[in-house]
């Protein structure tokens, strides 16, 4: 009888633990008569099943499709089992074959509409309850202390489940099976509303009454601190300028934008522009913020000074889609901090920090454990790029690339300014979400509890600890003295090779892959011989990359000061390039040349002279910069790095170039005289200065694409990798890609940040390979 039987032994790799798995591969044996068991081990899910010959077919067949909403399978493999093993009975969910096993965290996920529908059905149970969640929605890596990943070691810990939620969680044919989250209004998390004068001045029975109450506040423009998934929020009306320039004043947040949630696709469409693409990443289980351009009727201004685009979200927690229900126009809902810190996320630190802030605050009872800011992506050159990883996104493992097995354990550090941290193992890379500037001495606190967090969820002693070469970084000073603590190797992995190690593996190259071409373009990173990088053309494979070509180094007058002041690098380009006082004689009319000759020049020439604390840098960033400065943009100062650049884009963006600036290019390296020449004609001629913009960057992508084709064909290379944080720019990544895609194979950045936020994935690889 057993002899007509098939067996197999199934092994399942990718994000399938904590997200629905084990019940899904359950149903599907009740379904086609298989029996044996699932469980997970640390590499994933293991299957063991009998079954007639056509109905282990069909098994295996359904395995390969309809997998739970929030898994992601990289492979199936199968093999005979062994003769001799017995069926069992039935088909069972074993919770683990041995001690060993660690069932791996997932990204926190939002509501699905199984539960969006619950919430808003007056005969369910769960009828306007803001923390219902199921086995394919609710939070999961902010709300983790420890491993396993059961409720135990959860924030839910303090919420011991009612008989009919038990009933829900232990029944394998339930959505919400094994969903650690699982609550219901009679023994879950409650919410209430405080005044920040009153204190506590809501009873925590009268938890209905909260959200049409918060409502209300908003709509009469009021600010509202609310506890969110990953951290708090800052909320008020988007429609009301008033309420966001007060709160625009109070945060001290004055010039990044603010990010929007609004209730529906048909809401955001009211005043932005929606593709297909976009729709979909909102819309997505991640559910970031995404940036998109602004057409139709307009928000208060205050919400984005100097762009003119607007990042939106959609609900993704109950408490979400319960509050925009009763509310006709987006809200704000930006992070809750002051200025640069780190979001708050307990309720006393609320009061504490956001107490001045707010007028009122939404708080509930469930603990969030890991900080995660809100994701943000936009759509460029015909694909979503990651600009901010965090919530929905981490700790999402990305495989390896093809031929690097059995890797050492690698610890990056990543860098300083966006920044990240990675563990690489055999199963994959883990990207921590975003943390922040270092700088920030709270920042980096947290971003050394994270690194101890993910250690003890992953499990996870390094064998090699990789840093950036900047000696001042406070992550490589921290990476060095990990090392030496455990005894570990330590490996300095150069900025703009992780840039574009980072952009390799995303796209899956494999670890022989021959040489590529890699055009880096960020603010600024550590040299491989010292000196300061920024502007790159590199050649290389993960294990080693040389410089071929970069933008000429200009000195950067005041060191960070030049970073704060673009005017600065207006006058270093201009004096670089030209003899200062014959160029000031010449252009005397122009307004940049006025303002710039109100600065203490003389100062400036002396220790750009001197070569006092005016290091050289082949910055593409510092380019940006000058570049705004001297069209009126941003000159005096930014508050945060990118500021220039993204407001200059904003201003080239609904304008077409009418010429193309030259570029200079002797011994591989771009020289800009020409360029400044014809912007400072164009600016005498009284051209537009939003069409100088956008000369500016078709010119940069013409005069680029140029030289990478020329490079291409001198080392005979067909890949080409774009990042940096320079390429978070549209207008240059879209000019450049159009000029480029018919030659070279390129390669961008896409779920991975161009930006800084990669670097770690980037140094991770390269330590690996
Ligand atoms: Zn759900
Ligand atoms: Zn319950
Ligand atoms: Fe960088």
């Amino acid at each position: 009888m057993y002899s007509a039987l098939k067996a197999r032994r199934i092994r399942i790799r990718g994000t399938v633990q904590g997200v629905g798995f084990r019940p899904w591969v359950w149903q599907l044996a009740q379904r086609h008569g298989i029996r044996g068991a699932v469980l997970n081990d640390a590499r994933g899910v293991l299957i063991e099943a009998w079954g007639e010959n056509t109905a282990m077919d069909a098994f295996l067949m359904a395995l390969n499709k309809d997998a739970p909403p929030l898994a992601r399978i990289d492979s199936i493999e199968q093999q005979p089992l062994e003769r001799g093993a017995e069926p069992p009975a039935d088909f069972s969910i074993l919770s683990s074959r041995s001690g060993q096993t660690r069932t791996a965290v997932a990204a926190d996920a939002a509501t699905c509409q199984a539960c969006v529908d619950e919430i808003f059905d007056p005969d369910d149970r769960r009828f306007g309850y803001p923390f219902t969640n199921c086995t394919h929605c609710g939070p999961r890596l902010s709300i983790v202390r420890d491993i396993p990943y059961d409720r135990a070691n959860t924030s839910m810990a303090l919420f011991p489940l009612c008989s009919r939620c038990q009933a829900e969680y232990d029944d394998p044919g339930e959505r919400r099976f094994h969903a650690q989250p699982n609550a219901c209004p009679e023994c879950g998390p409650l919410i209430w509303l405080e005044g920040t004068e009153a204190g506590r001045d809501a009873d925590r029975q009268a938890w209905r009454q909260v959200i049409p109450k918060a409502a209300q506040l908003l709509r009469k423009g009021h600010i509202l601190a609310i506890k969110g998934i990953g951290g708090f929020h800052l909320a008020c009306d988007a429609s009301n300028e008033q309420v966001v320039a007060k709160l625009r004043g109070r945060k001290k947040r004055y010039a990044k934008a603010f990010a929007l949630m609004a209730r529906d696709l048909e809401m955001i469409q009211a005043y932005a522009k929606l593709d297909d693409q976009s729709s979909a990443l909102l819309q997505s289980a991640a559910a970031p913020i995404v940036i998109l351009d602004h057409r139709g009727k307009r928000l208060a201004p205050s919400i984005n000074p100097g762009q003119n685009s607007l990042g939106f979200m959609l609900p993704y927690s109950p408490l979400h889609h319960l509050l925009m229900a009763e509310l006709d126009s987006p809200l704000v809902l930006t992070s809750g901090n002051i200025s640069d810190e780190p979001q708050c996320v307990t309720n006393t630190e609320a009061r504490e920090r956001l107490g001045g802030i707010a007028d009122y605050l939404l708080l509930h009872d469930r603990d969030i454990l890991t900080r995660l800011d809100d994701s943000v992506l936009r759509v460029a050159a015909g694909r979503p790029r990651m600009l901010r990883r965090a919530r929905g996104y981490a700790p999402e493992p990305m495989q390896l690339p093809p031929g690097i097995t059995e890797p050492p354990k690698v610890l990056a550090m990543g860098a300083e300014l966006k920044s990240t941290f990675c563990l690489l193992g055999e199963s994959g890379a883990v990207l921590s979400q975003h943390l922040g500037d270092l700088e920030n001495a709270s920042t980096f606190r947290e971003y050394r509890q994270m690194l101890a967090q993910y250690q003890k969820l992953y499990d996870f002693q390094p064998d090699l600890i990789v840093v950036d070469k900047h000696p001042d970084y406070l992550s490589t000073q921290y990476g060095r003295e990990l090392a030496q603590q455990n005894g570990v190797p330590l490996l300095e992995v150069q900025h703009h090779h992780a840039h574009m190690s980072a952009c390799m593996a995303e796209h899956g190259l494999p670890a022989d892959t021959p040489q590529v071409l890699g055009l880096i373009l960020d603010g600024l990173g550590y040299g491989a011989e010292g000196g300061i990088w920024g502007g790159e053309f590199l050649l290389g494979t993960y294990k080693d990359c040389e410089r071929i070509g970069c933008f000429a180094p200009v000195s950067m007058p005041g060191g960070v000061m030049a970073m704060r002041e673009p005017w600065r690098n207006a006058y270093a380009h201009l004096a670089s390039a030209f003899d200062w006082s014959q160029l000031a004689e010449q252009y005397a009319e122009l307004d940049i040349i006025a303002y710039l000759k109100t600065k203490s020049l003389a100062n400036l020439e002396k220790m750009l002279e001197k070569n006092l604390n005016s290091p050289p840098a082949s910055s593409a960033g510092r380019l940006f910069d000058a570049v705004a400065a001297v069209l009126g943009l941003c000159r005096d100062q930014v508050s945060f790095e990118g500021q220039a650049a993204i407001e200059l884009e904003a201003l080239a963006e609904n304008t077409v170039e009418i010429s193309v600036y030259p570029l200079i290019l002797q011994n591989n390296t771009i020289y800009w005289r020409d360029l400044w020449k014809a912007i400072l004609e164009d600016l005498t001629q009284g051209v537009d200065r939003a069409v100088i913009a956008a000369n500016f960057h078709h010119s940069l992508a013409t005069g680029l694409a140029r030289i990478c084709l020329e490079l291409a064909e001198e080392h005979r290379v067909e890949t080409l990798v774009l990042s940096g944080g320079v390429f978070q720019n549209r207008l240059l990544l879209e000019n450049l890609t159009t000029a480029l895609e018919q030659r070279l194979n390129i390669l961008i950045p896409q779920w991975i940040p161009a930006n800084d936020g990669g670097i770690s994935l980037g140094q991770a690889i390269v330590g690996a390979a």
